[in-house]
C-alpha cells in the first residue's frame, strides 16, 4: 500500500553537506535541511531545519547549484518514494492530516522510499527556535542500526557527489 503523495530527499554539498528532506504538500514540497541526514535508529534523533517551500517539479533535480547563488553546490537525488498520513484514504484527507500536524508541531508519516521505509515523525523543537524539527524513526521493523547514509548514491543514477556533474 504505497502513499499518494511523494516525497524526496536530497543530498546536498552546499557550503556545508546536508540532506533535504521534502515531502509534497499542496502542490509543493514542505522542506527542511537534515545536517547529519536521516537515520533509521530511532535513538537517533536528527535536527532537521525548516526550509522555504520547493517547487513540485524540483524533486527530480540532480546537478550543480550554479556557484555564487544561495546553495551553490551539487545534489543528487538520495532516496524517493510515497508517503501517507497513518489516518485517511485519500490525497485531500491525507493533505489535511499534514497541514494540521504540521500547524501543531508534529507530524507523523510511513515513507515508501527506496532506502527509508516505515514510520517516521517530525516533532517541532520551539526551545530550539521557530525553524527547528526533529527527524525521528519510529519503532517499527524498518528500525534500524544500520547507517543508511552509508548508501550515498543517487538513486535515480547511482551517481554520489562529486559525481554527479
Ligand atoms: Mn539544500
Amino acid at each position: 500500500m504505497q502513499g499518494p503523495l511523494v516525497f524526496v530527499v536530497q543530498k546536498h554539498q552546499a557550503s556545508r553537506l546536508h540532506y533535504d528532506f521534502r515531502l509534497e504538500l499542496d502542490g509543493v514540497l514542505k522542506s527542511w535541511a537534515v545536517p547529519k541526514g536521516p537515520s533509521l535508529n530511532p535513538q537517533e534523533k536528527r535536527l532537521a531545519m525548516m526550509v522555504e517551500d520547493h517547487p513540485i517539479e524540483y524533486r527530480t533535480f540532480e546537478g550543480a547549484i550554479a556557484g555564487g547563488s544561495y546553495g551553490a553546490g551539487e545534489v543528487i537525488v538520495w532516496d524517493q518514494g510515497t508517503y501517507r498520513t497513518l489516518k485517511g484514504t485519500t490525497k485531500e484527507e491525507m493533505q489535511e492530516q499534514v497541514r494540521d500536524q504540521l500547524n501543531k508541531g508534529h507530524l507523523d508519516v510511513l515513507l515508501f522510499g527506496e532506502k527509508l521505509k516505515g514510520e517516521f515523525a517530525l516533532v517541532r523543537q520551539k526551545r530550539m527556535g521557530e525553524k527547528a524539527w526533529l527527524l525521528i524513526k519510529k519503532r517499527d521493523e524498518y528500525a534500524s542500526d544500520e547507517d543508511i547514509t552509508l548508501q550515498d548514491g543517487s538513486v535515480i543514477t547511482g551517481k554520489r557527489l562529486g559525481e554527479a556533474v
